[in-house]
């Protein structure tokens, strides 16, 4: 497609309300959709869909899934009806198979609200062609890692790689809160530490974040939500360090910062 790649991002997609509600991440979710040019297809890699092996759905017309429970029945009647994009889900399973791993494709999976939150405010026209991309949570941070440089071909052919999660995902300390409540110094020093990383190229500490960066375990109870901000890593161009392109928190201790990697 363009002269340049498309960038690979990582986005917070936060609670599923976020999509009605009044906060910077959703602004700025609004204003990056628009930024980013045409795009031929759409590659969501959603920290909501685990399996044991990468899986991409060959959905023809995505569902539209409401995976979470006891929020506004607004957001039980919202749908993306994006078109899906089965040859997409062909090419990453080439792409992975050809990087050595083993990749299935998915006849049916729709979109889960990692997919969809983000995208419903990003491309509120859903216009564009869209898939989704399984995680592995038992694999880390390195099969993300190496998942995202088998797709980096993709940023040369008109798709945008979304990688979905949170970069801080401690529910415990989300719930009772306000959404604004003040960010707890545990929660910044984490987000800061991830977003130098990113900035000044340290990919190898990033892989190792869970050992060497601040209350690590405390803002990832588990890893699920954290991993797809290394697949975009990998989809990244080697040697061209990422940007943070947005941070905020909501409810206090969740940090809705997204990344960049062109
Ligand atoms: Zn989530």
């Amino acid at each position: 497609m363009g002269t340049s790649p498309t960038p690979a991002l990582f986005v917070s997609h936060g609670a599923p309300s976020l999509v009605i509600e009044d906060v910077p991440a959703r602004s700025f979710l609004a204003r990056l959709g628009p930024s980013l040019g045409p795009l031929k297809a759409i590659l969501a890699v959603s920290a909501h869909w685990e399996t044991e092996s990468p899986t991409a759905s060959a959905a023809q017309l995505p569902a539209t899934i409401h995976d979470f429970g006891g929020f506004p029945a607004e957001l039980y009647a919202m749908r993306y009806p994006a078109p899906g994009a089965p040859w997409l889900a062909d090419r990453v399973a080439a792409l992975l198979e050809d990087a050595g791993l083993r990749a299935y494709v998915d006849p049916e999976r729709g979109l889960d609200h990692g997919a969809w939150v983000p995208l419903k405010l990003m491309l509120p026209e859903a216009a564009v062609p869209v898939t989704q991309l399984s995680i592995q949570p038992q694999l880390g941070p390195a099969h993300a890692h190496r998942v995202g440089q088998a797709l980096r071909p993709l940023r040369d052919e008109g798709v945008l790689v979304l990688a979905s999660g949170s970069a801080t995902h401690d529910l415990r300390a989300v719930f009772g809160h306000s959404l604004a409540a003040a960010t707890p110094d545990w929660v910044s020093r984490f987000a800061d530490w991830v977003a130098d990383a990113v900035e000044g190229g340290r990919t190898d500490a990033l892989l190792r974040y869970r050992d060497l960066a601040p209350n690590a375990r405390r803002n990832h109870p588990t890893e699920e939500h954290l991993l797809p901000l290394f697949t975009a890593l990998g989809a990244g161009t080697p040697g061209v360090p990422g940007k943070r392109i947005h941070a905020s928190t909501t409810y206090g201790a969740l940090a809705m910062d997204a990344y960049a990697f062109a």
